[in-house]
């Protein structure tokens, strides 16, 4: 157990939390952990069921910095990183009720039937059309300007739900998809600014190969390797209260008060945050409240091999809004990495709800599974009932980095002026990904550790 008697706090055991510990501890600061529930990782988690084997929240992750991989190699977990089958570089979008290849490689691009020729050519334009400078502007406007309606109807609209659980109108593309947004801003064009990346990356120290990757255990292996490394033991305690009092900070669980700390870091989900956690004014947690994280579900199921007509030969499909269909999209998981189903069976994770329609995500029970099997009877032809099936539901998915996102960042930033001790940290702030969590974290860290030593 720990002695709870630490300078530093953190908040959540998610993979925000857990990597700003382990940060400080390789700088010789230890923090107390706090985590609400029994298991540590926040989204983070793998089930295993018999020979099925498939996660809670996120599937893969993309590996391009230097600096994840460094971490990941840090914690040991070189050995056990799986790369996902080279098939997997092959997603399938939804046309006409047909599954359409979209291969990542340009000259492939080209002649995809998934975009007509007008749209194609309309790519030509790009780097003609003027940059905006409107910090409100959405996905949406973003893609639909520079590259037109199709692509965005065709490409980005299902990508924006397969990443965001989203809607590209409602998301803002300076923050969504900041590296996009950084490439217009630059060069003036998103294709000519990607090029000459492209140039630079393969110079760049900071960048390593882009991989596709999990562990051989499933992503759980990220937080359980984690805390294997930290010395101290998570505080399997839900913080009901943080407050500031004259020998610092101190935090209120059910079995009593801790503290006083330096610093405290809240990795809490915004949907969580109350006036006794967070220290912010009404107004402040009013408009956080407002941040929508819309409901999903996913729904994992197993079928004979034989029983599914499609080859599954690509990493999933997605599906583009104006095909109007009752689910986002799926995976086809038992393709994308070894041991997730029996010999000669597949294992495909669905999913459904998101912004588009998050009435769908709150089905249950043979609701829930007629409505996905009559979509995958004729997109997969899938002819014979599940083996086996479960279904994870999300009634507060990811965070939308909206159209008024920098008024929350500067909220953010606001609270911690005016609390100094206090952090804000995690998916709602400069990036949703795992990758992004880790990054910030390791930063975090740092500067954590950094001021800390100053003091000292
Ligand atoms: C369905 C889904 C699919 C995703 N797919 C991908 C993907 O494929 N690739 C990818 O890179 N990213 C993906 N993501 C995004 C990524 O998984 C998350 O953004 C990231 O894991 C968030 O980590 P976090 O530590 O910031 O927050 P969380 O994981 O939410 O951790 C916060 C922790 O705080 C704890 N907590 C809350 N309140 C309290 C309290 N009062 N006291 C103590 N503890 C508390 C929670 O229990 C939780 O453990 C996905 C997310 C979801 C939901």
């Amino acid at each position: 157990m720990s002695l709870k008697n630490n300078k530093v706090a953190v908040i959540g055991a998610g993979i925000t939390g857990l990597t700003t510990a382990y940060e400080l501890q390789k700088k010789g600061i230890k923090a107390d952990i706090f985590e609400r529930r029994s298991e540590p990782g926040g989204a983070v988690r793998s089930f295993k069921n018999g020979e099925w084997h498939y996660e809670y929240g996120p599937n893969t992750l993309l590996l391009k910095d230097k600096k994840v991989e460094n971490f990941l190699y840090d914690l040991g977990l070189k050995k056990e990183i799986r790369e996902a089958n080279p098939d997997a570089r092959k997603r399938f979008i939804v046309k006409d009720g047909n599954l359409v290849p979209l291969e990542s490689s340009p000259v492939k691009f080209f002649t995809t039937p998934l975009l007509s020729a007008k749209a194609k050519l309309r790519l030509f334009a790009e780097p003609f059309v003027g940059r905006s400078n409107d910090d409100r502007q959405s996905v949406a406007d973003f893609f639909e300007k520079r590259f037109g309606r199709e692509l965005l109807d065709y490409a980005i609209n299902p990508f924006v739900a397969g990443i965001y659980a989203g809607r590209p109108e409602n998301l803002s593309a300076k923050y969504a998809f900041p590296a996009l947004k950084e490439l217009e801003e630059e060069n003036g064009s998103v294709i000519a600014g990607a090029l000459s990346r492209a140039f630079r990356n393969r110079k760049s120290e900071d960048k390593v190969k882009r991989r596709l990757i999990s562990f051989k255990d499933g992503l759980t292996q990220l937080p359980e390797q984690i805390i294997k490394k930290l010395d101290n033991e998570i505080i399997s305690e839900e913080v009901l209260v943080i407050r500031r009092e004259i020998t610092g900070w101190h935090i209120e669980t059910e079995s009593g008060k801790n503290g006083p700390y330096e610093k405290v870091i809240l990795t809490v989900p915004l949907y969580k945050w109350t006036r006794d956690l967070v220290p912010a004014n009404e107004q402040q947690l009013n408009r956080i409240k407002e941040v929508d994280h819309p409901p999903l579900s996913i729904i994992q199921l197993g079928f004979e091999k034989e029983s599914i007509e499609h080859p599954l030969d690509g990493f999933g499909f997605l599906i583009p809004e104006v095909e109007n269909r009752k689910i986002l999209g799926g995976l086809f998981t038992s393709t994308l990495f070894e041991n997730r189903a029996p010999e000669n069976h597949h294992l495909l994770t669905i999913f459904t709800g998101g912004g588009r329609q998050p009435e769908l995500a709150e089905l249950q029970g043979d609701e829930m599974l007629n409505l996905v099997m009559d979509e995958l009877k004729e997109l997969l032809g899938v002819k014979a009932d599940p083996v086996f099936k479960d279904h994870i539901y999300w009634p507060d998915s990811i965070p939308q980095y909206g159209l008024k996102h920098k008024e929350l960042l500067d909220i953010f930033d606001e609270i911690e002026e005016n609390n100094p001790g206090i952090y804000l940290a995690g998916n709602f702030r400069g990036g949703i990904s795992v990758p992004d969590c880790i990054k910030n974290s390791i930063d975090l860290g740092k500067k954590l550790a950094d001021e800390l030593q100053q003091q000292a």
